[in-house]
Parts: structure tokens; sequence; C-alpha cells
């Protein structure tokens, strides 16, 4: 190979290189300077293009599972003989002992300009280039402006670090996790993240950063701040659990004060036209066929084929005792086998609705993967709100999780269960439940009026069975109460109250 051929396998190895984000900005300078002495003919190899690329992109980096940078670019091994193998060992060694100045966002498909023509010689020239893997796609934040976000998350999280001690941090995580604080779990994730961060080094507390859930990196303007806070200053318990249940009151909690002002209503339609939310504002009941279930009952053999009505099905033993058990248990023993459930519709519980995009082409507004979400009255609703008789049994149709669990469990947004029930439908009128602490972190400065759009807005109807039912909630308490289940398995029927989740 001549050194043509070998430059071109050079630039070819750097086109394909695989890499795994996030990408980070490095202390690295003037990287073309340095390429420039080493390669073997200074005037050939003086290009614009390159000078852009390597300037610009060449000190980039990521960080690997032991915190060790790794060059976006220097990392390729080239065959013995090229004549770039040296020089990218050199640059290379020269990222390796940089450090990071910050994350890096482009909204460029590529790093550099690939090829371009030359008229005055009719000449294609090649230049260093590669793919970016990690485009910026936000389209309300720059690029520019994401990174200088990012660099205040780093900076917030570094000085968190600073000023709460280590078993100050494993106290609170300890409180969270035993769940004697309210409504701890939107708590818990943030927390224990902190507490890990304490582990890491700075490239490491880097990648975090760059990959915090919304709302992870701001510890001491939210609720984990507050706990810390009352827990260095060393308050009793009592006035520590006190405190957090007041800020954590679902009418406190992350929602606006305020009625939304002029202004913020003009800004805020501006943002929903530019993010093309304003279909995803609309609401309709979801169907109980649109949920991912656990379990739905077992067709009745027997009802099928010309004489399935003339065979007699054997007598149900019923057990009268009611057996409490977790849903955890639930879930594991009775429902594998479980044919049919009966609830015992009790005047007033923990019922539920679903709700689900109109417009199934709508940006998710949530933050989990699919566009349903959920909502119960505070204090329980009336059987008959929800179309069902206190004291008979009804049948319940499936069993699903709460939406922000159908794909991956977000522990921080809860975990519940739905019973749904045969005919439930809500008839009173809920408003869009778009609640700010569930949406994603883009639309959190629109808040204030998703939330008093919501109230205003009605639900569209829905036609056929509604995903509605009884919610039982792992953190609510009193929707564990006094629930009463009739299941039949191999005819057999069992009567079941599943008192709390685990
Ligand atoms: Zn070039």
């Amino acid at each position: 190979m001549n050194e043509n051929q070998q430059y071109d396998a050079f630039l070819r190895t750097l086109r394909h290189q695989d890499y795994n984000g996030p990408i980070f900005q490095t202390s690295v300078q003037n990287l073309f300077h340095t390429y420039l002495s080493l390669v073997p003919n200074r005037q050939h190899y003086n290009c614009r293009c390159c000078m852009n690329f390597l300037d610009r992109y060449g000190g980039l980096v990521t960080v690997d599972s032991s915190g060790n940078l790794v060059s976006l670019f220097w990392e390729m091994s080239l065959p013995a003989g090229n004549f770039m193998r040296p020089i990218v060992e050199t640059l290379r060694d020269i990222v390796h002992r940089s450090n990071i100045t910050g994350v890096f966002y482009s909204p460029e498909g590529t790093f550099g300009v690939q090829e371009n023509y030359d008229k005055k010689r009719s000449l294609t020239w090649s230049h260093m280039a590669a793919p970016n893997r990690y485009m910026w796609t936000d389209r309300i934040k720059t690029a520019y402006q994401g990174e200088a976000e990012k660099l205040e998350d780093f900076k917030n999280v570094q000085r968190a670090l600073g000023e709460y001690r280590r078993d100050t941090l494993e106290q609170a995580v300890q409180l969270l996790e035993s769940e004697v604080l309210y409504r701890s779990e939107k708590v818990l994730g943030p927390a224990k993240w902190l507490l890990d961060c304490r582990t890491k080094n700075t490239n490491q507390l880097w990648n975090a950063v760059a990959t915090a859930p919304p709302g992870f990196c701001h510890p001491r303007a939210s609720m984990i701040g507050t706990l810390l806070d009352d827990l260095n200053s060393g308050l009793d318990f009592e006035s520590v659990k006190r405190r957090f249940a007041e800020k954590m009151s679902p009418m406190a909690y992350q929602r606006p004060t305020a009625a939304p002002a002029d202004q913020t209503i003009e800004q805020a339609e501006k943002l929903v036209e530019q993010l093309g939310v304003a279909k995803s504002l609309e609401r309709r009941f979801c169907l109980a066929d649109e949920t991912v279930r656990l379990w739905t009952p077992v067709a009745k053999s027997g009802a099928t084929g010309v004489f399935g009505h003339l065979r007699q099905s054997p007598p149900a033993v019923v057990g009268t005792d009611v057996k409490a058990v977790t849903w955890k248990k639930f879930q594991e023993i009775v429902l594998p086998t479980a044919e049919s459930i009966e609830y015992l519709v009790q005047s007033s519980a923990n019922y539920s609705a679903y709700l689900t995009a109109v417009h199934t082409d709508s940006p998710i507004l949530f933050q989990w993967d699919n566009p349903v979400n959920w909502y119960v009255w505070h204090g329980g609703s009336s059987a008959e709100q929800f179309s069902l008789t206190a004291g008979r049994y009804v049948s319940v149709i499936g069993i699903t999780l709460q939406p922000n669990a159908w794909e991956s469990v977000a522990e921080h947004q809860g975990n519940g269960v739905l019973f749904m029930l045969e005919g439930a439908k809500d008839i009173r009128h809920a408003g869009n439940s778009l609640f700010p602490e569930t949406l994603r972190s883009e639309y959190h400065g629109i808040r204030k009026v998703i939330e008093a759009y919501s109230r205003k807005a009605t639900i569209h109807p829905s036609e056929g069975q509604h995903a509605a039912g009884l919610l039982l909630q792992k953190n609510s308490a009193s929707s564990w109460r006094g629930n009463k289940f009739k299941v039949t398995s191999k005819g057999i029927t069992l009567m079941y109250n599943i008192d709390r989740w685990d």
C-alpha cells in the first residue's frame, strides 16, 4: 500500500467506528497542530476541513464502566505498516491524559466534512469525518443550552455531595425504603442515585449526570434536599416525618401554586405549538383491550361447540374462609391457574380509570413510553360513580399494572395494579389528569398551563369496556382496605383479601 492508500484506509476506519455515548468534551486543544507536526508531508495534509475536524471533535470522549476516558476517534487499530498508526496513538495518548470539561451535544449528523469537490482541479477530496450517533434532537433547547444545563447539573450534584455526608444520605435512603414516609417512592429514586454518586470518580459522575432521569440533578432544590437538611439539623423523627408528609401531599408536590399569568399562557401556547403536543393534550378513556394485561379470564370451556351447552360442569367447591395475601403472593401463586376472578364491590374504594391519547401519533407526554396514564379520586370514590353496584360480585375482566410499569418499572412514579371490572366507567368529570409530576422534563416549563388546561378539558368518550376498576397502589394504605376477591380455578372457588403489595 502506498501512502495515499494507507491514508484512505485510515479515513475508512475512522468513519466506521462504534462508540457508546454519552459524549463529552475535554481540555484537549490544538490537536491539528500536533497532527501536522507528525505527518510525513506537512504541505500535503494541511487542510481546513481536517483542521476543523481535529480541533472541534478530536478531543471528544466517552467514559467506560471503570471511569476511564475512551477517545471517540483514536481507539482504532491500524495495520502495523500504516504510517498513520503511530500518529493515531499519539493523539489517543493526548486525549487519555485530558479532563472532561462538559457534555457534548450536536444537532449535526456528521462530525466533519466527508468529501468535497475541487472544481479547479476536477478532484474529489476526502477528509476526516465520522457519523454522530447521538444527535441532539430537542426542539425547544439548542444543543448549546443543553450543554450549559448539564454543566449546571454537574455543579449542583457536586455541591450536594460536598454538603451531605455519606451517613446522612444512607439514613435518608433507609427511611425512604422503609416506606414510613408519605409517598416516599417519588424521592427514593433520586436519593439512591445521589448515594450511588458518592462512589463515583469524576468521569463516572459526569456519565451519571449526563444520563440522569429528569429532576435527579437538583437534589438541594427538591424533596430529597429538604429531607437531608432536616436529618442534618438533628430534628426528631416525628418532625422529619410530619414535615415530609406536608410537602409531599399531592396538593403541594410539584403542583403550580398560582393560576398561570397571561404571559405564561402565551409562552406556553408557543411551546405547545413548537413541540407539537397540542394533539397529545386531547385525551379519552382507555379501553381494557388497549392495556398490557397480566391476566385475563379463561374462556369457559363447554361454551363452544354444538353440544357445548349440554355439558354440565361439576358444582364448584366453595371455600368460605377469606385468606389474606400480598399482591406479590397472589400474582405468583393464585393468578397462574385462576380461571375467573370476581370482586365484591365495596360502596367506596380506590376506583380508578386509565386515559390515553385521542391521537395515536401525538408525542408522549409522560416519563414512560406509552400514552396511557391513570387517576384516582382523593379519598376514594363511590361504586355508583363508577357504574358499579355495591355489595354485588362483579367479574374482573383483566389485570394490568399502572402504565408506568408496562415497559419497565419506573419506580419513582410508584407502582400499582388495576383490577379491571366489568362495566366499570367513571361518570364524574375528572379533567384530563395530566399531573405535572408525571410529565417529561421538557414539559416542565409549561406545566402550569398543562394543568390549567387539564382541569378544564373534558375526556373524550370511548365505546366499549373501559380500563377502569379497583386500583391497588403500593404506597396507598387505604387502597388495600376490605377488598374481597372470589377466585375460581379447576372447580374450586376460594376467597382472598389482597391486603398489601409485598
Ligand atoms: Zn482534509
